[in-house]
């Protein structure tokens, strides 16, 4: 889909989490594709490698942190280093727009940034440059701001065990035992971000979002009637273009090596994401029911994902030797890569929104274990709705992870959930080719864009 340079210039500026710079820089290359030359603005904390992306022009501004708040906060932490961030980054943000808007030659049209930046949507008002937002968070989800505050308070929580599977009548699919994971111990302190964010988003241009008609064509439509905006559901990005140059963790390839000897279908790949922390007994727990499973694995241990732990040191021995006879474990994969493996045939996943798209797109299906916010739905989308995976229902018990890993990759409820999970795929295949509802939303933006 290259088409000749069209003269005009779009500003990016990812979030610095993984999970966003990757969609982000994936939509840089969707754009630049369609003409458009792209500056992407970051902050210095994860910061995206720009030698991996000679074709984009980069830009750092400072963000306030230490060098000792960077490295040593565990994951879980994330969510306040960004909190100080998105006020740290304010000033910065400002001038380095202002100075690039004096300085560039050629028009530029919009900023286009993350919906979890609380400031960018005022600092492009006040410079008059018009502002998308990307939401990298399924429709239903963001759809779901407005409301979130006022389910908080409808007296839900705290959730019985009698009442753990009922609905949540103002958001389906999400059943009441979802809640406590979204809101977490203080989740009165969301409503002024959850505020900001609808006000900013119904104050845009536009809201782009990394989806398609096929997975949430009734959600689609009303963030349109919610936000009152422009709304572009471009597809899975990956499917245009991989994530893997924008990694900020070194991917290990000797797995795709291990992977070329095991049989089709054979492995379960375990990965919780980039931000999903668990303790050191659920650890313990996943090990031995993957173990006990006797299904190869692949298994990404991320550094710090374990609280408390280094990397694997908590291992016994004994259970490293047990490990060792079918599975591989690595410190970060490339995952687009890992789940296109023919030898690949399940997915257990926390179910973050990337890796939740691109299990549909390589047809893998999946055993949820959603550690909070969004991932919370994604997982009912994949167990109840799709049914295109099991839901393990917080049940990080080796037994529960044992019998989730046979049913899924060998029993014959497993081959009915594969023979569901193929179908979606090709639904969403379709919608990224030429004609398709995302290739269709691909060209409404870029005119949007050159309109503005
Ligand atoms: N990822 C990867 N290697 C890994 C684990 C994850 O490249 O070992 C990528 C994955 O392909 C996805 C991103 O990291 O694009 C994670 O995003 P997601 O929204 O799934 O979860 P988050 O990390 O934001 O919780």
């Amino acid at each position: 889909m290259e088409k000749k340079k069209n003269g005009v210039r779009v500003i990016l500026f990812p979030l610095p989490l993984q999970g966003c710079i990757n969609p982000m820089l994936q939509l840089a290359n969707i754009l630049h594709s369609q003409g458009f030359s792209i500056t992407v603005i970051h902050t210095r904390f994860n910061g995206p490698k720009a030698s991996n992306h000679p074709l984009f022009t980069f830009l750092e501004i400072p963000d306030g942190l230490s060098e000792s708040q960077i490295n040593d906060e565990p994951t879980s932490n994330v969510m306040s280093l960004l909190a100080q961030i998105n006020v740290n980054a304010e000033s910065p943000f400002r001038e380095c727009l202002q100075k690039l808007l004096l300085e560039e030659s050629e028009k530029v049209s919009c900023l286009v940034d993350d919906c979890g930046w609380l400031f960018t949507q005022s600092v492009a008002e006040s410079l008059n440059l018009p502002r998308l937002v990307l939401s990298t968070f399924k429709a239903t989800f963001l759809n779901a701001y407005p409301i979130l505050p006022r389910i908080r308070t409808k007296g839900y929580l705290p959730v019985s065990d009698s009442e753990a599977e009922d609905s949540v009548l103002e958001f389906p699919p999400l059943l009441k035992r979802d809640l406590p994971r979204i809101f977490g111990e203080d989740g009165e302190k969301l409503d002024p971000f959850l505020d900001t964010i609808v006000d900013t988003t119904m104050r845009s241009s536009g809201l782009i979002f990394m989806s398609c008609q096929e997975l949430e064509k009734d959600s689609l439509t009303l963030s349109n009637e919610i936000f009152k905006v422009p709304v572009f559901a471009i597809g899975p990005f990956h499917s245009y273009f991989s994530a893997s140059s924008s990694s900020l963790f070194r991917q290990d390839e000797t797995c795709i090596h291990w992977l070329d000897n095991q049989e089709d279908k054979s492995v379960i790949y375990v990965s919780l994401g980039s931000v999903v922390n668990i303790t050191e007994s659920e650890f313990l727990e996943i090990a031995w029911g993957l173990s006990n499973s006797k299904q190869p694995f692949l298994w990404v241990v991320r550094p710090g994902l374990v609280l408390g732990a280094e990397w694997i040191e908590l291992l016994t021995e004994e259970l490293v030797r047990s490990l060792e006879k079918k599975g591989k474990i690595v410190k970060w994969s490339p995952q687009q890569e890992v789940l296109a493996h023919r030898a690949v045939g399940g997915f257990l996943t926390h179910n973050g929104w990337n890796s939740t798209l691109e299990s549909i797109c390589e047809g893998v299906p999946m055993i949820c274990l959603p550690g909070g916010w969004d991932q919370m739905l994604n997982a009912r989308f994949v167990s109840d709705v799709w049914r295109v995976g099991i839901h393990l229902e917080g049940k990080i018990e080796r037994k529960e992870i044992e019998k989730a890993v046979r049913m899924l990759m060998v029993e014959s409820e497993g081959e009915k959930i594969r023979g569901r999970m193929n179908v979606l795929k090709d639904e969403v295949g379709r919608s990224v080719k030429d004609g398709g509802s995302s290739f269709r939303s691909i060209a409404a933006l870029t005119n949007h864009i050159l309109s503005l």
